[in-house]
This record gives C-alpha cells, sequence and structure tokens, in this order.
C-alpha cells in the first residue's frame, strides 16, 4: 500500500504529495487524514496522508517507508483533507499550512534529535573528555540530544564532533507537544461475585483491604485513586495490594481537563418563539430537513432574540443526529454567551477559544473528535473542528474582521464555512444587527444563494435606546476642552447619583497616547517599524504595538532638547485619570489589552462588574459587544471618528457598526437607556444611521459609494504584500508581479476576443496598483512594498498571481524577500 503525504515543510519544491510505502502491520489503520513520521532527507518530519492507493510511479528501489504512526485515530478526516486543498488554492497558501491549520496546537510536530551509540567504538578512538560523554550515553540508551548538550554544558561542540565521526548515532523523531493527561484509576473486580469470597480470604487485621472490596461492592465502577484512599482513609499501599492478588487492577486512564470543571450551568428551555422568530425559524428547519446546503443571513436587530433561533436551530439539528458548530467573533466569547450554550444543551458543548490552556484545548478538542460532544462553540478556527455530521454551522456578528485570519492561511470562516456545508449538506446561518456590506449585497442579489430573514423588533417590545450625537466642535466653541461633552458629563453625574451603570468606550486602541515635541514637532516613532509609538503610564515606557520594542519616556526631546515633550491623545489610561479627577470617588474598570492579556482576566472584570463592584465599565472595543448588563443606562462614546479616518475603504462600514452595536448594549432591560456618541463628524451618513437604528438606509447610502469606487461587493481585491531590507530589490519585484500580471491578463483578453467588449461594458474589469509603499511602510526593519489588483467578473486572476509568482520565485528565494497574498483583505494597511 502506497500513502500520499504531504510534509511539514513549506516550501514551493514540497507543496505537493509524497508517495512512501506503509507497512503491512500498519495497513488496516492508516487513514487518509492520519499524521505520519516519514523519512525526508536525512530526518524524519511529520506529515499528513491524503491518499492511498494501490501503486506508485516511484521506482521501488528508492521508495521509502512510513516511520511512525502519530495517533490511533486520524486527527483530520477526509472532507478536512480535502477542504485543505480547496483552502490551499483559494487563499494561495501551501497545502501544509492549511492542514496545520485544522489542528490543535498541541499536535504541531515538534522534533526530538536522539543519540545512542555506536556499537562498535573502541576506548583508543576517544579523549577522556569524549569517554565521559559516551560512557553516559551506552548507560542511558538512548538521550535527546539537548538534554545531552545540557547535561555536559560547554561540550555542544565535542558532541556535535562524535555525531560526525560516527560514534554516536542520531535518529530524529516526531513527538507531540502536549500528551494526554493520565490518572491512575482502580477498577473493581471483573467477577463481582467473587467479592464475598475474597472478603472471607482477607485476616483480620487487614480491615482496610476489605473497606475497599466492600465499597466496591456498593459503587462497581472504576474510581480514581485519589477519590478512593481520600474517601476511605486509606493509603494507595492498601489498594496495590489487593491489586497484587489479582483481585482489583490499577491502571491509567486518561483524563480530560475541563476548563469548566466544577462550574454549574442553570438548565433553560426552549421559549415559547415569538411571531417574528417563528417567521425565521420555519425556513430554517425547512432547509435543515432537507439536507441540502441553504444560507441564511439572519438580520435581526440587537435584542431581537437571535440567540434563542441559533439554540432551536441546533436543537432541531441534534435531534435529526446532526451536529452543530457556532462561530463568535473572540472577544465576543464571553462567559455570559458559554453559558447561554451550555445551559441549553450541558454535556454536550464544547467550547475552544483562545484563552484555554494548550492542554485544555487539546482535550476539548479531543472530545469532539471522539464524538463525545455535538455542538462546538468558539472563535474564528472553531470552523475546523472534526465533526463528520455537521448539519448545521452559525455565525454570530458575521459582519466581524475577525473571521479572517491575519496570518497564513488567510481565510475567512465565513467561506470555509459555506465550503463544509456543501460537502455536508448543512445550513448556515449567517447573524447579525449590521450585516458585512458584501453579504448584505449577496442577498439582495441573489436571494437563493444566501437567503435573507429579518427581524426589526426587540422581543417584547423593548425599545431601542434614544441616542444623541454630540458635536465636539461645538463644545469646543463654548470654550469646553474636556474629553467629555456637557451632556455626557451631567449624564455621568446623573448616573453616579442614581447608582446606575455606565460603559464607557474609546473607539480602538489606535487611538492611544502618542509623544510629540511642541517646539520641534518630533514624534516618537519606533526605529523599527514606521509606527508612532505608544505611551504606558503605568510603566512609563513608549511601546511600538507591532514589534513590541519599548524604550523608556524621554525626558527631553531628542532633536531640539527642548523640555515641551509630552505624550498627547487619548487613551484609555488617561480617560480613566479624567474620570477619576471630575468624579471624586467613581469606580472605574478599565478593559483593554494591557488589562485582559493575564489568563481569565477578562472573566474577573466582567463578574465584578456584574456585582456592581464599579460604576463605569471603560474599554476598547472589546467592551462594545456580547455584554448584556441589566443595570447599565448610559453608554458613552469618547471618540467616535478615530475608525473613520482611517486609510481603508471599510473604515465607514466599521464605524457604523461599532456604534450600532454599542448603541444596542443600553436599555435592554426593565431601566431604559441612553446613548452619547461624540464626534467631531455629526453630520456623517455612519453617525445618523447608527443613531436611528437604520441599517438598510445605511446599506444604500454605503452601497452608492462602494459601487462608484468599484471597491468591493463591486469587485474582487487581492493584496500583494512584499518586505525587504532594501527598497530597490522590493521595487524590482513588484514591478515583475505587475508586468507577468498584465501580461497574462491581455493575452487572456485577446484570446476571448475581449478588449473591445472591455471597453465598452467594464463588465470584466482589471486593475492594479502598486507597486507602491505599504500604509504601514516599514516593518521590523523591513520595507514594505504593496500591489493591489482589483478585478470584477469571471476572470480566472488566481491563476495569473500563481504564475506571477513564479515568475519572481527565484527572486524572492534568492533575496529571503518576504511575500504575502491576501485574497480578499479585510484590512489594506
Ligand atoms: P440578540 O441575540 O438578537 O441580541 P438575544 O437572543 O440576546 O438577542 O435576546 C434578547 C433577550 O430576549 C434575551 O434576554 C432573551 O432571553 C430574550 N428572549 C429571546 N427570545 C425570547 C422569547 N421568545 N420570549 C421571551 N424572551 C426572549
Ligand atoms: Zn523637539
Ligand atoms: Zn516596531
Amino acid at each position: 500500500m502506497i500513502a500520499k503525504v504531504i510534509v511539514d515543510v513549506p516550501a514551493k519544491q514540497t507543496n505537493r504529495a509524497f508517495d512512501y510505502g506503509v507497512p503491512d502491520e500498519w495497513a488496516s489503520w492508516i487513514e487518509v487524514g492520519s499524521r505520519v513520521g516519514v523519512p525526508f532527507g536525512p530526518r524524519i518530519i511529520q506529515g499528513f496522508v491524503v491518499a492511498l492507493q494501490e501503486y506508485s510511479d516511484v521506482d521501488p528501489k528508492k521508495l521509502r517507508m512510513v516511520a511512525q504512526m502519530l495517533d490511533l485515530v486520524p486527527p483530520l478526516t477526509p472532507e478536512l483533507v480535502e477542504l485543505s486543498r480547496w483552502m490551499s488554492h483559494k487563499y494561495m497558501c501551501h497545502e501544509i499550512i492549511a492542514l496545520q491549520a485544522m489542528i490543535p496546537g498541541a499536535l504541531k510536530a515538534k522534533y526530538e534529535r536522539m543519540l545512542s551509540a555506536a556499537s562498535e567504538f573502541t576506548h583508543s578512538e576517544v579523549t577522556a573528555e569524549e569517554l565521559a560523554i559516551m560512557d553516559y550515553v551506552v548507560q542511558k540508551g538512548q538521550v535527546e540530544f539537548s538534554a545531552l548538550t545540557e547535561y555536559f554544558a560547554g561540550n555542544e561542540l565535542v558532541i556535535k564532533g562524535l555525531i560526525r565521526r560516527g560514534l554516536l548515532n542520531e535518529r530524529q523523531t516526531v513527538k507531540d507537544r502536549m500528551q494526554p493527561k493520565k490518572r491512575q484509576t482502580v477498577f473493581p473486580p471483573s467477577d463481582l461475585g467473587a467479592i464475598a469470597s475474597y472478603m472471607e480470604q482477607i485476616p483480620l487485621r487487614s480491615k482496610r483491604q476489605k473497606d475497599v472490596l466492600a465499597f466496591f461492592d456498593l459503587n462497581p465502577e472504576p474510581i480514581p485513586m485519589s477519590e478512593l484512599t481520600e474517601r476511605l482513609q486509606i493509603s494507595s499501599g492498601t489498594v496495590k495490594s489487593l491489586a497484587d492478588k489479582g483481585w482489583i487492577t490499577i491502571g491509567d486512564v486518561e483524563m480530560m481537563r475541563d476548563p469548566y470543571e466544577g462550574k454549574s450551568f442553570t438548565r433553560t428551555q426552549p421559549l415559547d418563539l415569538t411571531e417574528e422568530q417563528q417567521k425565521v425559524f420555519e425556513p430554517i428547519v425547512a432547509s435543515l430537513e432537507s439536507l441540502e446546503r441553504q444560507i441564511y443571513l439572519l438580520h435581526g436587530v440587537t435584542g431581537s432574540g437571535k440567540t434563542e433561533i441559533y439554540l432551536q436551530s441546533i436543537q432541531h439539528c441534534l435531534e435529526m443526529g446532526r451536529d452543530a458548530i457556532v462561530l463568535v467573533p473572540e472577544i465576543a466569547l464571553t462567559p455570559q454567551m458559554v453559558d447561554r450554550f451550555k445551559g441549553r444543551f450541558g454535556e454536550l458543548v464544547a467550547v475552544l477559544h483562545s484563552r484555554l490552556s494548550q492542554g485544555e484545548r487539546y482535550d476539548e478538542w479531543r472530545k469532539i473528535q471522539r464524538k463525545q460532544v455535538r455542538v462546538v462553540i468558539g472563535a474564528r478556527s472553531a470552523v475546523f473542528a472534526p465533526l463528520t455530521e455537521i448539519g448545521l454551522i452559525i455565525i454570530d456578528e458575521e459582519h466581524e474582521s475577525s473571521y479572517k485570519q491575519e496570518e497564513s492561511p488567510k481565510y475567512h470562516a465565513r467561506d470555509v464555512a459555506a465550503e463544509r456545508a456543501l460537502y455536508h449538506g448543512a445550513v448556515v446561518i449567517l447573524g447579525s444587527a449590521t450585516p458585512s456590506i458584501e453579504s448584505y449585497y449577496s442577498s439582495v442579489q441573489d436571494n437563493d444563494r444566501i437567503k435573507l430573514l429579518t427581524m426589526e423588533y426587540r422581543v417584547e417590545g423593548r425599545p431601542l435606546p434614544a441616542v444623541e450625537i454630540v458635536d465636539m466642535r461645538e463644545e469646543l466653541k463654548n470654550g469646553n476642552r474636556s474629553m467629555f461633552s456637557r451632556q455626557l458629563y451631567d449624564g455621568i453625574e446623573q448616573r453616579l447619583a442614581r447608582k446606575e451603570q455606565m460603559v464607557l468606550l474609546l473607539n480602538r486602541r489606535g487611538y492611544a497616547t502618542f509623544v510629540l515635541c511642541r517646539s520641534c514637532g518630533y514624534t516618537a516613532a519606533c526605529p523599527h517599524c514606521e509606527i508612532k509609538l505608544t505611551y504606558h503610564q503605568r510603566a512609563e515606557m513608549l511601546r511600538c504595538h507591532y514589534c513590541g520594542y519599548a524604550e523608556k519616556q524621554q525626558l527631553v526631546c531628542p532633536t531640539c532638547g527642548s523640555e515641551h515633550i509630552r505624550h498627547f491623545g487619548t487613551g484609555t489610561q488617561k480617560v480613566e485619570e479624567e474620570l477619576v479627577k471630575l468624579f471624586p470617588g467613581i469606580r472605574v474598570i478599565r478593559m483593554d489589552v494591557d488589562t485582559t492579556n493575564e489568563k481569565g482576566a477578562h472573566e474577573k472584570w466582567l463578574n465584578m462588574f456584574r456585582d456592581r463592584q464599579a460604576d463605569v465599565l471603560l474599554g476598547t472595543q472589546m467592551v462594545a459587544k456580547g455584554l448584556d448588563f441589566p443595570d447599565v443606562t448610559l453608554v458613552g462614546v469618547i471618540a467616535a471618528d478615530s475608525v473613520l479616518n482611517l486609510p481603508d475603504f471599510r473604515s465607514v462600514e466599521k464605524t457604523f457598526q461599532l456604534l450600532t452595536q454599542v448603541a444596542g448594549r443600553a436599555g435592554r432591560h426593565q431601566l431604559p437607556g441612553e446613548v452619547f456618541i461624540q464626534t467631531y463628524n455629526p453630520e456623517h451618513y455612519s453617525m445618523l444611521n447608527a443613531q436611528q437604528h437604520d441599517y438598510r438606509t445605511f446599506y444604500h447610502t454605503e452601497i452608492h459609494y462602494r459601487k462608484q469606487l468599484a471597491y468591493p461587493p463591486y469587485s474582487h481585491i487581492t493584496l500583494i504584500t512584499l518586505a525587504h531590507e532594501q527598497i530597490p530589490i522590493l521595487v524590482q519585484a513588484g514591478e515583475a508581479i505587475v508586468r507577468s500580471i498584465r501580461e497574462n491578463w491581455r493575452s487572456w483578453a485577446l484570446k476571448n476576443d475581449l478588449e473591445t467588449t472591455l471597453n465598452r461594458h467594464l463588465e470584466h474589469y482589471l486593475e492594479i496598483l502598486g507597486p507602491v509603499s505599504s500604509p504601514i511602510a516599514r516593518l521590523k526593519d523591513r520595507y514594505r512594498y504593496q500591489c493591489v489588483v482589483k478585478y470584477r467578473g469571471e476572470l480566472p486572476v488566481a491563476d495569473w498571481l500563481r504564475k506571477a509568482m513564479e515568475a519572481v520565485a527565484e527572486q524572492v528565494e534568492k533575496n529571503k524577500m518576504l511575500i504575502s497574498v491576501d485574497v480578499d483583505p479585510q484590512s489594506m494597511m
């Protein structure tokens, strides 16, 4: 039998499957999706089996054999292997990169170099120093290279010399980064009927042994050793002596780390759906029953009861014997969200998010793989959950840009979900109060491909909160130079008096403080990146958010020596300071990247806020989503414009989405809410439409601009970014790429006789911008250049891009240039 294997080397030459022979003893359990160790050059490396067949074109004398089987059960399914092929094509990445993205970090290969002594070595061959090393290895049998160099510190060269001379043999093996956690477990006698006779055989003085047998007589179940000894107040020696007699057995049992251990979830029952909910639920059920892929866009205002629709759709799906995946944005994956799913489906739910430890993540994943759970809720990468019978995939807050992965593979979870649903004949629900312009456009254009479902009202007729737009230019005119407008100030004061809670939002961390010299205009920037440094007050440091570079705060300007160098701008810390100064005694919880990177911090802050240990929850956009606090009656957005001015065609859309989400946070319960949006662009449609909670009007205005400027959804965009220390090398490669695409485009157009049509209808249109310097012009000491390919119609642009990459492949490799291709980029920076 021959296994076709994709190996763990992301390079052009290895981006294909290699043939390996399968040893007979493994033939029955090797499968498509198995993880194997295979010889590659002088090493053993990890690979994935992507096909099995009877024959190979490789010369049998040269055919090498699979060296290791790494799992009992393959970590990937044939469907996921097929999906990786699709991803590699669509997102132009190596197949191994796509495969690696589908498995948990614990299964990424770790390579170990094992050393053993050559059988025939004589003492005369080695020095005394070397002999000590050899003796040590002989005694151990096998030693890991790094362990040996650590033990004989300072002798690495000597050890390498021994390897080179063949006195030490080196063998590389593949290991997992993480082992399943095991627990010593005691198993009851296999013949329970014999317990009575065992008891009789035990001498009187061994009363404790009798206790153990009596215990199993009542509870004939395996039990962890620690629990048994604890309950009976005995030592493990007592249990072992029974095991020595062969009456009971002790063994290791794999156990699952449970991140929610000890936490109980209140069981909830399906609610009676409102009329509006019923109307959207019915078609979803019909589609689930049809077993054919159908994508729905569920557009429902905040609080319209979308989550209840998700829950009942999942329930229906489970009743049909099929499984479900729920994706939520990482920052919305709050304990509250998890509670709602665990509360309805209990043990059937696995949760995957980045705040789990690697071990916890691995075990949640293994529960999925072993079919112990049927509902997977998680952030982006949970879309790869190895379920085999998927009936439903839900993407909540589908407009969120975090569904697009920024590193390779640069996939969008929405597209991957649609592809998986096609394979499984599953239903996809894209839910949002503010759908992405792209999704909404698709549903308008082609209501068969994406069906639109709408919920316009909040459950139980709760009103949407009143939103007031505050013109900060007026404030300035009236002599108010504070970061709080008069209205917001009064609002805060009132809430404090009434003991109600508030959420204050500072849009995005990019708005944090920077350092400026008032005398000469110098601003502190990262020496490695073309990025302004951000001032962190607690540490009195300036930091680069891209590469991590940090320096002490300067007291005098490094260019002109002036002492008028200060930090400016509004960071969350600054707002906090200001609040404390203006409202003595105010209790503020600040949530931003600095206060939430510790594990569990997120949850801790939110719980404190819920327990009313603070008046204000202040933060970046992570406070805007998914939160549902009954006592919040005021929401303030300090600077609504900060995203609006970014050089990105989605910045208006992002602003509208954020403001609408935020506005939906207030007054979700009995107390009515009030929202203040502070802005310098009070007439902007993103502000006005968010104020009215009017998605449709916003959509029509925005889509009009997209059309005029031929931005998505009226075009496709692919962004190519090149990075290198020297600009001329970048320009040269960038131009070669552009030239290659142009040539292919021209010859294709000629062949298809499109030249004339093109000019007349612009149905098929292609535009290449660049090579030009990227908005972030330098990162980690490398300059960055980009080319933007914008096109419309069914053009084989992916093929042309592939050819263009081939055209520069040699140049890229020789110069060690970094090159990235981003299909449908979410950020143009
Ligand atoms: P969304 O996800 O659209 O923002 P939620 O699902 O969070 O809305 O619903 C808002 C609130 O309304 C929640 O407290 C939820 O429990 C409640 N709710 C949802 N559906 C119903 C229903 N059919 N009957 C009563 N309450 C409901
Ligand atoms: Zn200066
Ligand atoms: Zn930097």
